[in-house]
């Protein structure tokens, strides 16, 4: 049978484990003094050799070979790998070697069944270990059964808990162990054990390929390996192209002038980009990944922080970058950080992805130079116009609106918009209204009907929830508006078939566009809002009663089942946290007046 790469090139002696040396010199002083603590927890990352390390540990304290190592360390390789015990172990079948994975067996009795065995004496070593892998997955039950033989293990037994997650060991549990810290392999020895596997192995490589492989796998030598053998399966040479196209990466220079295209706020070079990339053959979320980090290095850049990231295009990022804020880039951050999660739930992601750039590119925070918008959108507002207090901003003709193929998840985005609704939206952010924002935020802008003084707005017939929100928020975000477009001004909401778009064969028909009633505010039975104090200044009196949600706190009651569409929606829109919360706060949090 073969191996694959990863398990062929595990470490089977010592001085083959890579970094780590601390670890590795502590094991071997332990061996070399015979002193061997009852519990040992190895905790570090995934693939940065912990459970390798743990084995190697096990075997080396039953090998023959261990006196004659504490005669000579020097000369003396462990463990030996052909006594009896070391061959026992590289064939898994040692009787007093027991490893077992918390993560398939959590519960209390498989724990329970492990300490009725550990009285019996080791059969063939010195000691009988046991090595319980991914130990933080272990339940509470089941850690508090183990606790009880940690405090008062028999001589002959060696406990090994290896983990991920350190601090989901009980405290109780975690003080009585020898804690052995594994820190991530810098990207110099992941490429460092690379090339030696693929010189051993007879592979052709690049050096930049395998840099590129120990560059995205952080540190995890398991990983590295695992994408080598990928690409390998592929393609007979490790080239960078290799890599690129066969892990769904996209290159940098294309992500960079992806990148410039949203900083410059042009939303049909992205999606003109966009469709010539074919987005549908590249990994999302690499991709959103590899965003995150450009972003990132524009703002050490900007900062004047050396990075090595991006290195050869460095200085077209610094130029990209050159007049934008570092407020703005920090909102293209958590913009991106915002959809991290929705990707899992998307089957187009590639869409999906389309849509995050758009919104990137649309997105104007404070810092945004929106004087770019000004030159570029003519106004067509008429010369009578000019009596509302609002005529001095250009108002702008929603024909050169890109209606955006969107999922039914995910609701539409308009692109040209007159200023002062992009300034309202961030307003209403700025107002600690985070959902209202990415409502508003979701919604195709039409027009802006300065006759009639009515703002003409459509979300996808799905997103009926956006409406029924919006009319029972009124209070809210209606003082925000009238501040912005004079007291007179309509909210039209609509809701249509994305087939229906685009926006000028809509705004043509001028009938289409009651303007929404202002219903008496009330709190809808699934959603539940906290009174706004009274002294707040951003609500006008109107003699209502007046619901805001808390600070990005909206609260749903998940047991009534008709909450439930919300809850996806908002699952999908909202920016903030998403908490559970017990249900007495929200009977406080409801009232009706
Ligand atoms: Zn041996």
């Amino acid at each position: 049978m073969q191996l694959n790469l990863a398990r062929k090139w595990r470490s089977k002696q010592f001085n083959e484990v890579i970094g780590q040396e601390l670890a590795v010199r502590l094991i071997k002083n332990s061996l070399y003094r015979s002193i061997f603590f009852p519990v040992y927890l190895f905790a570090g990352m995934r693939g940065c050799g912990k459970t390798t390390t743990a084995r190697l540990f096990a075997t080396a304290i039953n090998c023959e070979q261990l006196p004659a190592f504490q005669e000579n360390p020097q000369q003396i390789a462990l463990p030996c790998l052909v006594c009896l015990s070391c061959k026992a172990m590289q064939m898994l079948q040692h009787p007093d070697f027991i490893e077992i994975d918390a993560a398939s067996h959590t519960g209390v009795d498989n724990v329970r069944a492990l300490i009725d065995t550990a009285s019996f004496v080791p059969a063939l070593g010195r000691k009988k270990i046991y090595l319980i892998d991914e130990a933080h997955m272990l339940s509470k039950a089941a850690f508090n059964a183990l606790l009880k033989i940690l405090e008062e293990p028999p001589a002959s037994v060696i406990f090994m808990l290896a983990t991920t997650d350190f601090y989901k060991i009980l405290d109780t549990v975690r003080s009585r162990c020898f804690q052995l810290f594994f820190s991530p392999l810098s990207a110099q020895e992941v490429m460092k054990h690379l090339a030696f596997v693929c010189t051993q192995e007879a592979i052709p490589y690049e050096p930049e390929a395998l840099a590129l492989i120990a560059y995205e796998t952080e540190g995890s030598a398991r990983d590295a390996l695992n994408m080598l053998e990928k690409v390998r399966l592929t393609q007979s040479k490790i080239t960078k192209a290799a890599v690129i196209s066969t892990l769904g990466f996209i290159d940098d220079e294309r992500l960079v002038s992806l990148f410039k295209a949203i900083v410059e706020h042009n939303c049909a070079t992205v999606v003109t980009l966009c469709a010539t990339y074919n987005l549908k053959q590249f990994n999302a979320q690499l991709i959103l990944k590899k965003c995150i980090e450009l972003i990132r290095t524009s703002i050490w850049l900007k900062s004047a922080v050396p990075t090595h990231a991006f290195k050869p295009l460095q200085s077209t990022i610094r130029d990209i970058t050159h007049s934008c804020q570092l407020d703005y880039l920090v909102a293209l951050l958590e913009l991106c950080y915002s959809h991290e999660l929705t990707f899992l739930k998307t089957t187009t992601p590639d869409i999906m992805l389309e849509m995050l750039f758009l919104k990137m590119c649309s997105r104007m925070p404070t810092s945004a130079p929106l004087s770019i918008i000004d030159k570029q959108q003519p106004s067509t507002v008429s010369a009578g116009a000019s009596v509302h207090t609002y005529s001095s901003s250009p108002a702008t003709s929603a024909t050169d609106a890109v209606a955006l193929v969107a999922t039914d998840a995910v609701a539409l985005v308009a692109t040209d918009k007159p200023v002062k609704w992009s300034e309202f939206i961030q307003q209403l952010s700025s107002l600690d209204e985070p959902l209202l924002a990415s409502i508003f935020q979701q919604s195709h802008f039409i027009r802006f009907d300065q006759i009639a003084v009515c703002i003409e707005i459509a979300f996808a017939k799905n997103a009926l929830f956006y409406k029924e929100w919006l009319d029972s928020a009124q209070t809210t975000w209606k003082p925000v508006l009238d501040k912005l477009f004079g007291e007179k001004v309509q909210l039209s909401i609509q809701l249509q078939n994305r087939q229906e778009l685009p926006a000028e064969s809509v705004s043509t028909q001028a009938d289409k566009f009651a303007p929404i009633k202002i219903p008496k505010i009330t709190t809808s039975a699934a959603v539940s809002l906290q009174q706004a104090p009274k002294n707040n200044s951003a609500y006008k009196s109107s003699g209502q009663s007046y619901y805001k949600a808390v600070q990005k706190e909206v609260v749903l009651v998940v047991a009534d089942s008709q909450a439930w569409p919300q809850a996806s929606l908002l699952i999908s829109v909202f920016p903030g946290t998403i908490t559970h919360r017990v249900p007495t706060a929200v009977q406080h949090s409801t009232q009706e007046n």
